[in-house]
């Protein structure tokens, strides 16, 4: 495995990797790996002959006052477990490197960006889709991973490479969790242990939402309502946001008649946790 500190560097690799006809799979991340990362990079292993991972952690997604000073960092297992699962390129950019002094360009999304991650986050989409601009420009890869877990930034990034023709296929992978079903995020490690027995209630009131979907319920308003009423079992949980949308518009929804995502963030003292699930509502029978 090469490990790569300059976009000039990467950008060789490359076009070196380009020239030979390799296949390169990219999975951009912020580090602290787990394993919702390795399952993307195994993904990415299986249809890929190169593997390049990201590791950067981008000051432009975070806002005044969140965590970007204390976001984990931990190189050293990181690119063991890049080294452990047979990746061939790691870029860990220094900040002076992505965003040199005089650096002024920003990508927008302007509609997929608005509602919910966008509207509780000003600007973190705009810094998530101009990072993302640059690593995929500068690797160049066929293929690139997101995560379902982060459902709003995979939307954003098919729209983003489909609007400036990035020539890049996205995978969207399932969502990992843990055995109670929170879902694994870097920043589940903030959690205190009274805050880590009450967190897996986000994923707890999609459920009951999807199995209110499934019961035959199509009032979006009654659908929150179950989740809600999951939710406000939990005293230490506060919701930011729990909706039910349109799949590809990730506009709220009156009625679920066919697909639906239903969506959630909540807050656990300082820290914030999203996830997401999908749901089917049941074909109405069709009397013969
Ligand atoms: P991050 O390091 O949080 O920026 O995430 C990097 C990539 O890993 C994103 O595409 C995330 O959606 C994805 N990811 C994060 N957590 C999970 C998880 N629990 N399961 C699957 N993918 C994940």
């Amino acid at each position: 495995m090469r490990t790569i500190r300059s976009v000039a560097t990467l950008a060789a690799r490359s076009r070196a990797l380009h020239r030979e006809g390799v296949v390169i799979g990219m999975v951009p991340t912020m580090g602290a790996l787990h394993a919702g990362h390795r399952s993307l990079i195994r993904r990415a292993r299986l249809s890929c002959d190169a593997v390049v991972v990201s590791l950067f952690v981008n000051p432009r997604q975070f806002g005044r006052g969140e965590d970007f000073s204390r976001y984990p960092k931990r190189f050293r297992s990181d690119a063991a477990l890049c080294h452990q699962e047979g990746v061939d390129v790691l870029f860990a950019p220094s900040l002076a490197s992505m965003y040199p002094p005089g650096f002024q360009t920003s990508v927008e999304v302007r509609t997929l960006s608005q509602r919910w991650e966008g509207h509780v986050r000003p600007r973190h989409f705009e810094g998530v889709a101009t990072v993302l601009t640059k690593l995929l420009s500068l690797a160049r890869p066929h293929l690139a991973f997101f995560g379902q877990k982060d459902f709003q930034q995979a939307a954003i990034v098919r729209q983003l490479v489909d609007d400036l023709n990035l020539g890049v296929h996205v995978v969207v992978s399932p969502t990992v969790r843990e055995p109670d079903g929170l879902a694994l995020s870097s920043r589940n490690g903030y959690l205190t242990p009274a805050q880590r027995r009450a967190a897996p209630v986000l994923y707890a009131a999609l459920r009951t939402g999807r199995a209110a979907v499934l019961a035959g319920i199509r009032s979006a308003a009654r659908i929150r309502r179950v989740m809600l009423d999951t939710i406000s079992a939990q005293p230490l949980v506060r919701v930011e946001y729990l909706a039910v949308c349109d799949l590809r518009t990730l506009e709220p929804l009156n009625h679920v008649t066919d697909r639906a995502l239903l969506l959630g963030a909540i807050r656990l003292g300082h820290t914030r946790l999203i996830d997401n699930l999908l749901v089917k509502s049941p074909q109405r029978r069709v009397r013969q």
